[in-house]
């Protein structure tokens, strides 16, 4: 057990204002691993104005010495890179497997590809006969869930220090192991004094004054819609930009035609991963009626093989919630196809892979963000069928085709109300905006988009 001590604030690991602590515990055993300062409205103040004072100096450091350091920071993550791995497994429960290539290596394909994007991108440009520029919002607030912690981080921080903005984040309560290890990083990388603040703690205590703090231009959140929905209001109320990445309901279509094994395997692969603690999970698989009892059969085996490969919930609050979930289908009559509420390790925050058949779109599992390993399998009568059911929730996050031509895919994705969706299977691509439709959220990550979440416009006319 490791008890850490310090915020990271104006390029230094300062005490924490208050005595309070936070345990963080390793869902694979529940043993409490470490400890972490839960920051106060001190904290969050004094990392606020550290960021405020180095704003001016960073936004006015030229694009290519700013993408200079991200490639640095890059440089530093990949060094470290089993030690971010080993670090998510701990405070997370991920396999190692998944924490290195995904938990640490998107992060480092992310920073990378700001670091390229802050070098060639437009800040400034020329209309007719005026000069567009493209400058820094200003100190952003970034606020982070744990279910991919140091991603959510990088997918906020790599593009506001590209744009010139600097930063204070309050990582989740679950995983701030990895957010400290960030600090660290960002240090090593000569990243200056003030740029980058971390402060833990609390959400309704240290998130809460981040969002509310006057010095913060920008609040960038990732995490429920009950608490977008407050910070969406805070910054309303003080005419602060806003940023929100919130849940979803992804649907997975397999039309007619389609590759029906692929596409279930595929699907189920989707998410089981980290647990389906994924926001842009396939969690509803739509399926013709006539390919129904095969699909069913086929996704039951797929999830029965990953078996005891996949990890524990990040606590036992979210196990509790999802067995929560399970027992709401039973009752609402959905027929559990593989899985069930039964843990598979006697210790841990396991939940078993499950899939379930019969479910109709109203119900309570196909319509709420259940947030671990639970697929929900519906049947269609017809595309314009598949398309309603599809589009049929209040959110718009993300979302799969299959079909036997691409060009139908296509053609039905564009119909899908959502903010991503991926053809026959698709690829991650880091340079391909994210974000929600509808209560999905407001405005984008990643990319060039996720770049210009960071910037606001002026123009001169001569
Ligand atoms: P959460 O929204 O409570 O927490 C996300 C972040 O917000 C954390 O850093 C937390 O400390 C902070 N926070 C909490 N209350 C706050 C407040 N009043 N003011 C300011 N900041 C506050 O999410 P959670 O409890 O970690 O997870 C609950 C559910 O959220 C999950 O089951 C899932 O449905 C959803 N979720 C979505 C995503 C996503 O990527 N969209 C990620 C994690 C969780």
């Amino acid at each position: 057990m490791k008890a850490h001590d310090g915020m990271y604030i104006d390029g230094a690991w300062r005490p924490a204002a208050g005595p309070g602590v936070i345990e963080v515990v390793n869902p694979a055993d529940e043993q409490v691993i470490a400890t972490v300062p839960a920051g106060t409205v001190e904290d969050v103040d004094a990392a606020v104005r550290a960021a405020r004072a180095a704003l001016p100096g960073w936004a006015a450091t030229p694009p290519a010495e700013r993408a200079a350091r991200l490639a640095a920071l890059r440089d530093v993550l990949v060094a470290r890179q089993d030690e971010i791995a080993e670090t998510v497994t701990a405070e997370l429960g991920s396999p190692p497997k998944l924490s290195q290539t995904v938990h640490a290596g998107v992060p480092i394909a992310v920073t990378g590809s700001y670091a390229e994007l802050a070098a060639t991108y437009a800040f400034e440009e020329r209309t007719g006969n005026s000069t567009v520029l493209h400058e820094p919002v200003g100190v952003v607030g970034a606020i982070t869930p744990w279910n991919y912690p140091l991603h959510q981080i990088v997918a906020k921080t790599a593009p506001a220090l590209a744009a010139g903005c600097t930063v204070v984040v309050k990582p989740a309560e679950d995983t701030p192991l990895v957010a400290r290890l960030f600090a660290e990083a960002v240090h090593e990388a000569g990243i200056p004094a003030g740029v980058f603040n971390l402060v833990t703690g609390l959400g309704p205590v240290a998130g809460r004054a981040l969002a509310e703090h006057p010095g913060v231009d920008l609040v960038s959140f990732t995490g429920s819609t009950a608490v977008g929905r407050r910070i969406g209001a805070i910054a309303s109320g003080m005419v602060k930009k806003v940023a929100l990445e919130l849940g979803g309901k992804s649907a997975n279509v397999i039309l007619a035609g389609a590759d029906l094994a692929r596409a279930v395997n595929v699907g189920v692969a989707n998410v089981m991963s980290n647990s389906g603690q994924t926001c842009s999970a396939w969690t509803r698989m739509l399926v013709h009626h006539d390919q129904y009892d095969e699909a069913v059969e086929l996704a039951a085996a797929a999830a029965a093989k990953y078996g005891d490969r996949i990890g524990p919930l990040v606590s036992a609050t979210q196990r509790d919630r999802v067995r929560g979930y399970i027992a709401k289908g039973v009752a609402e009559g959905a027929r559990l196809a593989a899985g069930g509420p039964d843990s598979p390790h006697e210790r841990g925050y396991y939940v078993s892979p499950t899939v379930f058949a019969d479910v109709t779109p109203e119900m309570t599992i196909a319509q709420e963000e259940i947030f671990g390993p639970v697929l929900s399998v519906l049947r269609y009568t017809d595309e314009e069928d598949a398309l309603r059911i599809a589009n049929g929730t209040v959110y718009g996050l993300a979302g799969a085709v299959w079909a036997a031509d691409e060009t139908e895919a296509v053609a039905f994705a564009r119909r899908m109300e959502t903010g991503q969706v991926d053809i026959n299977g698709g690829r991650f691509n880091p340079l391909a905006p994210f974000g929600g439709y509808k209560q999905s959220g407001v405005g984008r990550e990643l990319g060039a988009h996720g770049l210009a979440e960071y910037l606001q416009t002026k123009s001169f006319q001569f």
